[in-house]
């Protein structure tokens, strides 16, 4: 029997903090219970929104339909040969707590990614990256409820079509599949490490004090570097990066490096990518407030809500952030959290 609460609110469930009302409610436990869940909405036409830790959304301030808090839990190694294992985890997972649960057993390959606020069945969805790594570079196989067969099938890490902060799920079948386990390629072997990202590897070996770098000085570095830099979505309101790095080609990079020595971006395949980050800070927004929200004073790439911020006036600073970077290098920003409905 499915129990839907009417008029919810959801402030505390989107790290916006924004005060926003879900129509209905409910929390999915079992793979069985999101399987009526959906014939139920389905039946009924009602608009589903699967919500995990609300930290990549930009909630209106009444949700339609039926909001679903994932919460399905577990997590089990289901198979071991040699160094190498896969770790299966539930959707409803908090994303760094499985980090922190993979590093307490042994169990290598989830560190550069720590402390990314969320669920793990959300993880794919943008293939969470951060310092050098991408979750699509350890996801085995994605367990999903497809919503137009009802089936539960697998998705392999090829047919979730990972790209930079996309998958499958964001942009190609949006809506189409909820997930329900995410199978993790993971390693006992503590000696691959990335450390592609000059400050990463710097902070790690002023941790290590001359020892060899291993998982726990990424681990412990990656927090640290995270915790200087991003707001605490408990303290102010935000969702990460609001903006993805732009690409350019090469012709393009080298016209906007000749006119602005200082631009930072990095080769990215057969071109560039731009650090969106310094493009917003160039235009003079660091800092800078719009009624409730505005840009963080740290990080430039990051737009907070200061109090009573709602949509619209995140709607309207990111706009205006979007303008000027167009007008002052000709480069077109993407935003990066999903706006809702
Ligand atoms: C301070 C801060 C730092 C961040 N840093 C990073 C970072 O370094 N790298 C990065 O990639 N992201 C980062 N993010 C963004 C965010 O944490 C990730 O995108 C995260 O994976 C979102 O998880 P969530 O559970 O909160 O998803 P939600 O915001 O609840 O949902 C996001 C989307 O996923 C869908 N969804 C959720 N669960 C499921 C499911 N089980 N099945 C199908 N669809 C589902 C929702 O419907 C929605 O469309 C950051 C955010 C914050 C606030």
């Amino acid at each position: 029997m499915l129990t839907l609460q009417k008029d919810y609110p959801l402030k505390s469930l989107n790290t916006f903090g924004f005060d926003t009302v879900a129509e209905n409610f409910i929390e999915i436990e079992s793979r069985d219970r999101l399987v009526a869940l959906v014939n139920y909405c389905q039946s009924n036409h009602f608009p589903l929104l699967v919500l995990g830790g609300g930290s990549n959304l930009i909630l209106s301030d009444q949700i339609p339909g039926v909001v679903a808090r994932m919460q399905i839990k577990g997590v089990e190694v289901i198979s071991e040969q040699g160094d190498q294992l896969q770790l299966k985890v539930a959707a409803g997972e908090n994303w760094h707590d499985i980090v922190v649960y993979a590093m307490s057993q042994g169990f290598f390959g989830l560190e550069n990614l720590a402390l990314i606020p969320g669920t793990v069945g959300a993880a794919p969805m943008q293939n969470i990256g951060a310092y050098g790594v991408e979750l699509k570079d350890r996801v085995a196989w994605v367990d999903v409820l497809d919503t137009q067969t009802h089936q539960l099938l697998s998705l392999s890490s090829f047919d979730c079509q990972f790209s930079y902060r996309d998958s499958v799920f964001k942009s190609v079948e949006p809506g189409r599949y909820i997930i329900t386990d995410v199978v993790f390629n993971l390693t006992r072997d503590a000696t691959q490490l990335n450390l592609e990202y000059l400050a990463l590897k710097d902070t790690c070996e002023s941790l290590a004090k001359g020892l060899s770098i291993t998982p726990y000085h990424v681990f412990d570095a990656v927090c640290q570097l995270r915790r200087q830099k991003l707001p605490d979505p408990a303290v102010i309101g935000n969702v990460g990066s609001f903006f993805k790095n732009p690409r350019v080609c090469v012709a393009e990079y080298e016209r906007l490096k000749a006119e602005f020595p200082a631009l930072v971006g990095f080769a990215d395949g057969d071109g560039y990518k731009l650090a969106a980050g310094w493009l917003i800070e160039a235009c003079g927004w660091k800092g800078k407030q719009l009624n409730a929200v505005g840009v963080y004073e740290k990080q430039a790439l990051v737009l907070v809500n200061r109090g009573k911020g709602d949509r619209q006036q995140i709607e309207t600073l990111a706009e205006q952030i979007r303008e000027s970077v167009q007008q002052r290098f000709g480069v077109l920003l993407e935003v990066e959290p999903r706006f809702y409905p």
